[in-house]
Order: structure tokens, then C-alpha cells, then sequence
């Protein structure tokens, strides 16, 4: 049998990478004062109909929808950042300023090609309340920091996509300038709905290449920001990692104001990306909130994020016919370390508890040799071996065998959990 199309298993190497993204987001973003958020991975369609535009690709042609059986249409969340207001809005009366971030699978049936699968994981973060340009600059420097932290060498391209007082100007601009030319079957269907999409395609790059630049058409205020966002962020972000890029429109009808994209310095597809969304929170039926945030692709991310070589690590137990219980029992008690928290009581803080509490496992194969049982916990990496014999057993010892120095001494016991 075959998983879905355009799905695939995460697994060793590529599943740890994945966690430790996640795991590092949440130490980061937890220290920034952020709290985790966790919403359904589905919802009604409305919550991304509305939000997103319903001439989006996203809505038009990607999202997993059903029939719910009260008839209600249902859909696989597709994005983060339209569940998180849709919480936010019943929380603002009390908690109108709120620093979110969430980690979590997206679902969007997008052609199946290399880097892009149907089900993907998320990091995002949004701030609500936070109208300022400095917020922008502020979200940029810590996405930046993020990677950072990772090892990531990335390029940060930004621009503005305007607001409704001024983007209809620029709209209108493009439409003059791409109508009557040869554009794909796409973007002739987007000349009338939305010709800032156009942009965006791959196809018409040659076309797009000489079309107006939004810079030239911002209103004042949406000029001052992203002017006063360009000078902060400059400041605070290390050189060379900031681009202008007038051409950037992102793939949503949301954005308002700053956006930006986010590249590793080899290229390729973008590796997170955000923005500002000041009328979202409205627009779903809440207050007027001033919004910006961002998502981060965590397995495009994995891509360039190196595991540190795997150190020896957990304890493995030897077992025989004869001492099988024996085995058994001190599988017991260090389990018991493991759960009750007894082991941060303990002075003597040698290697081997240190390493008992990371990772335990018994040998279950009483045909098996001791020495085919040991050659099998060097195979796996275990930093100890504890070997049951009989002899030793009656003198109340085990001896530990230290797998990476092969050395390996009688221990007591008791010693062992003192
Ligand atoms: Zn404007
Ligand atoms: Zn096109």
C-alpha cells in the first residue's frame, strides 16, 4: 500500500531534524515572550475563504474540503495565520495585545514536485496590537535571530504591498500595462480580479520584468512606514541580509503594508514568510487590530539544518536465562528514576545516571550470545551496557561496560543507585 500523493514519511535523520526546528522554536519564541497557541487542524472554510480571497490559489485549487454531516463544508487547515485570529478575536476584549506562536501541519493539495508535499509543518508567529513599523523590523530581526540560531544563511527580501486607500491606484496601473500582452491562461484570468498576482508568476517573469513598481504609488502613510521599517530594520539586522524587492506581493489577499520573504543564500523556494494584516481581525468580524506575523516551512527548513554527529547515549541491559529477572529488576528502578524525579536528589552525579535517565532498553532474546547482545547496543549508539552475570550477581554487582572507551568495571548495585 501507498501513502497519499504527495505525502511522505518522516524518519530518522529527516524526523529529527524536523523536531529539533520545533523544539528550538518554542525555546525561542517562549523566551520572547510569545505563547504557544494550538489550533484544530480543521475548521470551517469560511475561516480561510474570507481571509485568504477566494481568488487565492490556496482557496481556489488546494485546500481539503468535505462535506461535514450537518452539511456544513469543512476543510484541513491549509494556513495558520487565519485560525489564530479567529481565536484571537473572542480573546481581544480582554486581551487586546497578544504575542502568539504556534507550531503545527498545514494541508494544501499543491501539485506534487520536489521540496512540496500536500502535508507540511509549520512554525509561525503573530502579534497582535502592535501597529508600529518597529514591530515589522522587530518581527524581521527575530525570525532572523531564528535562523540564526540554526545555522541558517539567509537573505530577507522586503517591500510593501500597500493598503485600500492606495493599492487600487497601483492595480489599475498594472492592468493598463498587462493588457494585450501575451500573458499565461492564469494571469489573463488575473488582469481583471487581482493583477498584483501577477507578479508572482514564473511563467510571465520576462513581462513582469518592466511593469510598474508599487514604491512609486504608496500612500503617504503606507510610504513613511515602510521607509521608517526600512531604516530600523537596517539597523538591527546584520548587513547583507536585507533586499528591497519591489516585485514581492505574496500569494494572499490579507497582507497590508510590509511583507517579506525569506531565502537561503544558496536560493531556492522561499523559506518563510510574512507580513502585516491590519484589517484581518476586522475583516473576520472583530475589533480593528493592527497585526503582523510569520510563518516558517519547518521541512524546507530541515533541508539546511545540520544534526550534530549522534553521540553514545542510554543505558542497554544484558540479559540470560538464568538472571533474566534480575535484568529485569534494575530495568525497574531505573525506570522508576526516570518517572519520580528521584534521580535530582542524588549526589553522586556520575556518567552512567546522567545517562540512565536519557535512554534505557533490555535485551529480549534470551538465545542471544552476551556478545552478540553486546555488538547489538554498540550498533545502537548506547554510551553503557549494564551486563546481569550470575557471579556477579551474588556478590550484589553488575559490571558496567563503557561501549565507547571498551572498558568496563564491577559496580555495586546499590552503588549503581545511590
Ligand atoms: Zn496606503
Ligand atoms: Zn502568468
Amino acid at each position: 500500500m501507498q501513502n497519499v500523493s504527495g505525502t511522505r514519511d518522516l524518519f530518522s535523520d529527516e524526523l529529527k531534524k524536523v523536531r529539533l526546528i520545533e523544539q528550538r522554536a518554542r525555546d525561542f519564541f517562549t523566551k520572547l515572550g510569545f505563547e504557544e497557541i494550538s489550533t484544530p487542524v480543521i475548521e470551517y472554510a469560511e475561516v480561510f475563504v474570507k481571509s485568504l480571497g477566494e481568488t487565492t490559489d490556496i482557496v481556489m485549487h488546494q485546500m481539503y474540503s468535505f462535506l461535514d454531516k450537518d452539511g456544513k463544508e469543512v476543510v484541513l487547515r491549509p494556513e495558520g495565520t487565519a485560525p489564530v485570529v479567529r481565536f484571537y478575536i473572542n480573546l481581544q476584549v480582554e486581551r487586546p495585545k497578544v504575542k502568539f506562536f504556534y507550531v503545527g501541519p498545514m494541508f494544501r493539495r499543491e501539485r506534487p514536485q520536489k521540496g512540496r508535499y500536500r502535508q507540511f509543518t509549520q512554525v509561525g508567529v503573530e502579534m497582535f496590537d502592535y501597529p508600529s513599523p518597529q514591530a515589522d523590523s522587530y518581527l524581521v530581526f527575530i525570525l532572523s535571530e531564528f535562523l540564526k540560531n540554526l545555522n541558517i544563511e539567509h537573505m530577507i527580501q522586503v517591500n510593501s504591498v500597500g493598503c485600500p486607500k492606495c493599492r487600487p491606484s497601483y492595480s489599475e496601473a498594472l492592468r493598463n500595462y498587462f493588457s494585450g500582452k501575451p500573458l499565461c491562461g492564469d494571469c489573463q484570468r488575473r488582469i481583471d480580479r487581482n493583477p498584483m498576482r501577477i507578479l508572482d508568476c514564473k511563467v510571465d517573469s520576462e513581462i513582469v520584468k518592466n511593469a510598474p513598481e508599487i514604491t512609486d504609488f504608496l500612500c503617504e502613510g503606507c510610504k513613511n512606514h515602510f521607509l521608517e521599517f526600512l531604516s530600523f530594520s537596517k539597523n538591527m539586522l546584520d548587513e547583507g541580509i536585507l533586499s528591497v524587492n519591489p516585485r514581492l506581493v505574496r500569494g494572499l489577499d490579507y497582507y497590508t503594508g510590509v511583507v517579506f520573504e525569506v531565502f537561503h543564500r544558496s536560493g531556492g523556494n522561499a523559506i518563510a514568510a510574512g507580513g502585516r494584516y491590519d484589517l484581518l481581525a476586522q475583516f473576520m468580524g472583530g475589533k480593528p487590530t493592527p497585526a503582523c506575523g510569520f510563518a516558517v516551512g519547518v521541512e524546507r527548513l530541515s533541508e539546511f539544518v545540520n544534526l550534530e554527529k549522534a553521540k553514545r547515549t542510554g543505558v542497554f541491559i544484558t540479559s540470560m536465562k538464568e538472571t533474566f529477572g534480575e535484568s529485569f529488576k534494575l530495568l525497574k528502578n531505573i525506570l522508576k528514576m526516570r518517572s519520580d524525579g528521584t534521580i535530582f536528589e542524588f549526589k553522586n552525579k556520575n556518567e552512567i545516571l546522567g545517562e540512565l535517565i536519557k535512554r534505557v532498553d533490555i535485551n529480549l532474546d534470551l538465545t542471544k550470545s552476551l556478545k552478540s547482545q553486546l555488538r547489538f547496543a554498540d550498533s545502537e549508539n548506547f554510551r553503557f551496557a549494564l551486563i546481569v552475570g550470575k557471579r556477579e550477581l551474588l556478590g550484589g554487582k553488575v559490571v558496567v561496560r563503557d561501549l565507547e572507551l571498551s572498558k568496563q568495571e564491577e559496580v555495586k548495585i546499590t552503588e549503581l543507585f545511590e
